[in-house]
């Protein structure tokens, strides 16, 4: 993905409901837009190499110099699919076009779907195309804790859970206030071996590592972090002092998944909503909805198709 250019509303995306409904009026419109995304460069035969080709009626580019047919769509998110792409970009913005995200039962609503279990599927593979493949890891400095997910629980404190679902938070923080990006991944539990790969996977080597006094984050400095300890019972502080960008990125997350969906989130799919909600922090400061509709779209034409049955057995 380039990160020269900066989209541009009005011509890299639509600004509004009306603007979307002019650019994507039938399916060839929607075929070239998912060219042009997917290949930003332009268009290069696979087979020969030349990037002069045409758009058959049937969504595919047929090469000028061999003859040979791509699809725009093969090894991208739609491979496969029997629905309009219309419908498609229909659901890409409804979901980016509203602050919280939709549930399937206001997407069964809008875009007309005949069954919840359609709707629900449809936006399970929405959040798997928002995470990007390859993306930048978070770097400089970084707070890492895990927080607990999941319907009220009495009698289990902090780390001696059993049923909740426990989810590792890693947030950057600017200097001298703010914060950055967000990476969030439910593990299975707090040992060294779910924890530390975790970071190893979404954190710079050489970033400065911001944690509490747990065992489990011991082996950082092993892992080139500039490894930062806060020993809680020390300093008598409550939590959300020491890891102000952990405890706050933590308590939107639940207000999120109370609000958008009652709460009613399984840990068996809750990676998917913390993709979803990953997707929407990282780009809370954008003005125009329609850039996360581009950022969507984009990221749909670089991830691999995800059918219901692989979403529903993990
Ligand atoms: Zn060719």
């Amino acid at each position: 993905m380039s990160e020269k250019s900066y989209p541009v509303g009005g011509v890299d995306y639509p600004r509004t409901m009306q603007e979307f409904d002019e650019w994507f009026s039938n399916e060839v419109a929607c075929v070239e837009y998912l060219r042009r995304l997917r290949w930003p460069e332009g268009f290069q035969c696979p087979n020969c190499g030349k990037n002069k080709a045409w758009l058959t009626g049937r969504g595919l580019l047929r090469c000028a110099n061999c003859q040979r047919q791509t699809s725009v769509i093969a090894g991208t998110l739609f491979e496969g699919t029997r629905k309009p792409l219309r419908t498609w970009f229909q659901v890409m913005w409804y979901i980016t076009s509203q602050k919280y995200g939709g549930n399937a039962l206001g997407l069964k609503r809008v875009v007309g779907f005949g069954s919840y279990q359609t709707a629900w599927t449809w936006l399970h593979k929405m959040r798997h195309a928002m995470v990007r493949p390859g993306r930048d890891r978070l770097s400089g400095k970084v707070e890492v804790d895990e927080t607990y997910v999941g319907g009220a629980e009495t009698g289990v404190r902090g780390r001696e859970t059993e049923k909740k679902a426990i989810v590792v938070v890693a947030v950057e923080i600017h200097e001298p206030f703010g914060f950055g990006r967000v990476r969030l991944r439910q593990v299975p539990d707090v040992s060294g071996a779910s924890l530390v790969p975790f970071v190893c996977e979404m954190i710079e080597p050489g970033s400065e590592v911001l944690t509490d006094g747990w065992g489990g984050y011991n082996t950082l400095v092993e892992h080139n972090y500039i490894h930062s300890k806060t020993i809680l019972s020390s300093s008598g502080d409550p939590a959300h002092v020491l890891m102000p960008g952990v405890h706050r990125i933590a308590a939107l997350l639940k207000r999120w998944l109370l609000g958008a969906y009652q709460g009613s989130v399984s840990s068996k799919y809750l990676d998917y909503y913390l993709d979803e909600y990953t997707f929407r922090f990282n780009r809370r400061s954008a003005q125009a909805r329609g850039l996360l509709f581009y950022r969507l779209v984009e990221q749909a034409v670089q991830v691999e198709h995800i059918s219901r049955n692989q979403i529903i057995l993990g």
